[in-house]
């Protein structure tokens, strides 16, 4: 009798792993995505919150808007709750300005620091026209965002206006076990100035600070963070990036190395404790 009943539910038990509930309970699973968009040389990352609210955060260089927006709209974006940009470089910032006249933008963070560039000056005019008012992004501001914690942890201090990187916004995002840090152009003052404040910086998946310049992620900067994955936003350029101290200093820490260049669009998706990764190419 015991034997019998044993068998009637190892078989309930299979059936449910190949059709059953299971199935459905994976798919309901809210889910984090973060899309690091292949702009070429430059930034933009889309995050699409478990809650449902859309984060874009950089916009690439001045002619990237467009085919930004494009991919938005292929995400079936509808209005952006929150928009970020890490510092005013142009290839940063240069496609926001059609973001934000393509999609109801509800609130804009950026660093309290000036430029003088076109594309800086477009942003603004474009945030202007959305009636809306720059929230300063600087450590310890969170982000209205529902199940996830998500808290700038730089720039720590106000650095010299010449020094554009070091002012970049550093966001942490922590959905359950998923950890993710993006760090702009961070360079390796503001790297110190964040551990040295004991900032959250440990993170699964870091995007690489300033495309891989030698200038960022210092081998010590990784030991507090201790990345599964890093994540090199760049394209063709002159610079160098990313540059083989940065290679080594990843590889060193044991992460692995994504490219957009190489990889193209790559997309992680969390459920809270473990990720899938997609690949445009
Ligand atoms: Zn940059």
């Amino acid at each position: 009798m015991k034997r019998k009943w044993m068998g009637a539910s190892l078989v309930l038990a299979s059936v449910g792993l190949l059709v059953g509930p299971l199935q459905g309970a994976e798919a309901a699973t809210p889910k984090i995505k973060v899309h690091y968009i292949d702009v070429g040389q430059g930034d933009a990352i889309y995050i699409k919150m478990p809650s449902g609210e859309d984060i874009v955060m950089d916009g690439g260089n001045k002619g990237k808007g467009d085919a930004l927006v494009a991919y938005l709209k292929k995400q079936k974006v509808g209005d952006i709750e929150i928009l970020i940009s890490t510092h005013p470089d142009a290839d940063h910032i240069g496609g926001l300005d059609e973001v934000l006249d393509s999609f109801k933008v509800k609130s804009v963070y950026a660093p309290k620091v000036k430029h003088t560039t076109q594309a800086y000056k477009d942003f603004l005019l474009a945030v202007k026209r959305e009636k809306l008012t720059i929230k300063t992004a600087k450590e310890g501001v969170s982000l209205p965002v529902k199940g996830v914690k998500a808290q700038f942890v730089g720039p720590i201090k106000d650095y010299a206006n010449s020094d554009l990187n070091n002012w970049s916004a550093v966001l942490h995002v922590a959905y359950k076990k998923n950890t993710f840090l993006f760090t702009g152009d961070a360079e390796l003052k503001s790297e110190q100035d964040m551990i040295a404040k004991k900032k959250t910086l440990r993170a699964d998946v870091l995007k690489v600070g300033h495309h891989g310049a030698k200038t960022s992620t210092s081998a010590t900067f990784l030991k507090y963070v201790k990345p599964k994955y890093a994540v090199i936003s760049v394209g063709k350029n002159a610079y160098g990036h990313p540059t083989n101290e940065v290679v080594t200093n990843l590889k060193r820490a044991k992460a692995t190395m994504l490219r957009t260049d190489k990889n193209g669009t790559i997309v992680f998706e969390g459920n809270g404790s473990s990720y899938t990764i997609k690949k445009s190419k």
